[in-house]
Parts: structure tokens; sequence; C-alpha cells
């Protein structure tokens, strides 16, 4: 009984100080941090991010932005297209 008790301290006791690394790991690491500007992910130095501007922005959003300037003229045309067609049923309404 006594020795069973004496093993759950010890336990409790590596948790702790395992808490107390995993602490100081994350404090010391807090200094090389950054949070992506647009989904807020966590990064840290070794953790794909770029500085853009003043922000840092991870890969996956990088990713996505690429996405979106590949197909931005595309996109540019579609909207210039919604426009002109919603114009023409706005004249054509009378409006
Ligand atoms: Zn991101």
């Amino acid at each position: 009984m006594a020795d069973e008790e004496r093993s759950r301290k010890e336990l409790t006791l590596e948790a702790l100080v395992e808490g107390k690394k995993m602490e100081a790991y994350v404090e010391h690491r807090t200094r090389d941090m950054h949070v992506c500007a647009l989904c807020e992910k966590v990064g840290y130095k070794k953790c794909p991010m770029k500085c853009v501007g003043k922000r840092w922005i991870c890969l996956d959003c990088l990713r996505q932005l690429r996405e979106v300037l590949d197909t931005l003229e595309q996109w540019e045309a579609e909207v210039q297209l919604e426009r002109e067609m919603s114009k023409k049923i706005d004249d054509g309404l009378g409006l």
C-alpha cells in the first residue's frame, strides 16, 4: 500500500517536472513564434512561414493566395461579366 502510494507520488512529480520542462520549452520558443495573419495558426522559426510586410503568413495560406492570384484574371473577368449583366438587367427594367 505504502509502496503504491509512493510510486504514485513519483509519477505525479515526474508529470510535474515534464510539465515544467514543457513550459520552459514553450517560453523559450515563444521568442521565435509567429502567428499566421490569415488563419492564426501558430508557427515557429522552423515552421514554413513567410514574412509579408509586417505580417507572417503560413505556407498553407500562401499556397491559397497563389491559387487566387493564378486565377485572378479569370476571376476579374467573371466579376466584370456579372457587373455588366446586372447593369443590363437594371437597364432593361428601367431602374
Ligand atoms: Zn495561415
